[in-house]
């Protein structure tokens, strides 16, 4: 009888309302103590990190100087990745090269949507999240293709596609992919012999800025040589000022475009030109977008 009335009394006073939410859970205090202080941290933790965000956010939403072409979000300047400031969208995580493609097809006569996908039948090399839905609903056939990848229609090499019928795709996308092909000229061959006669290649590559001729090294194999070397563990080049030289010297008729192709002010709204130069001895601070056009007969 005592000794259970002692046990009830300790129990008791072990025991105490749990006040954060106003119901009267019973916890015992020794936990109640600790863990109280650690919700109560976490919390203003919380509300500090929430207010820093709201803060952050509204900072860069105004003044308007930037606008993404793709997702629309706008604000005072893009965000940075590791090689290139503020050149990368908060929202959709859009690159130079991805507005600049998206631009040119919006207003550069003679290779807009109507001129290159409205319609047509369209082959995208290694396709990417942005890209695929704006090319996606505007072409008569969509088909995707990748060497590695298994999420994609077809597996293929690019300089080989024995599966693609010759003269049967009037669009082929392939951006920034021929810097992994060890053969980039077969590459360009074969899409030359896949593409219809008036079918355009759109091409991207990385292009060390001022660099005159493309090089790559075979005998580079490990990773971190290649990373070095090329800017990246699987690339086996890095681009020069002579890539139309190389689609010409296969056979293709070539019109590149870059921020020189668009107004000054065009270039700043969808910064189609890092507005803070990369300093890595490897970064493509000058995209270019290489249409490969196909002659006609
Ligand atoms: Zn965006």
């Amino acid at each position: 009888m005592y000794g259970g009335a002692v046990r009830a009394a300790c129990v008791a006073a072990a025991l105490r309302p749990f006040p954060r939410d106003g119901r009267q859970r019973m916890m015992p205090a020794t936990m109640a103590g600790g863990q109280e202080v650690r919700m109560a941290t976490a919390q203003k933790s919380r509300i500090g990190k929430n207010v820093k965000l709201k803060l952050r956010n509204l900072y860069l939403r105004f003044p308007k100087n930037v606008e993404c072409n793709i997702c629309r979000w706008s604000g005072r300047h893009f965000n940075s990745d590791e090689w290139h400031p503020q050149t990368v969208c908060w929202k959709c995580r859009s690159l130079v090269r991805h507005r600049l493609l998206v631009e040119t097809l919006n207003r550069i006569e003679g290779v807009t949507w109507k001129d290159l996908v409205d319609g047509k039948r369209v082959l995208h090399f290694s396709p990417e999240r942005l890209t695929t839905p704006l090319l996606q609903p505007r072409a008569s056939s969509y088909k995707t293709a990748d060497f590695l990848r298994t999420d994609t229609d077809l597996q293929i090499d690019l300089t080989n596609m024995p599966s693609v019928p010759s003269g049967s795709v009037d669009l082929l996308l392939a951006a920034d992919v021929l810097e992994h092909v060890p053969d980039h000229l077969q590459g360009m061959r074969e899409i030359l012999r896949v593409l219809a006669p008036g079918g355009t290649a759109i091409l991207t590559v990385p292009q060390q800025d001022n660099l005159e001729k493309t090089w790559g090294d075979p005998s580079l194999t490990d990773p971190q040589d290649r990373l070095r070397t090329f800017g990246q563990e699987d690339h086996v080049r890095i681009f020069g000022n002579d890539m139309p030289d190389l689609l010409q010297s296969v056979g293709f008729q070539v019109r590149v475009v870059d921020a020189d192709s668009f107004p000054k002010d065009v270039v700043q709204k969808y910064v189609l030109f890092p507005p803070v130069l990369s300093k890595h001895p490897l970064a493509t601070n000058h995209r270019r977008v290489f249409f490969a056009k196909k002659p006609e007969g």
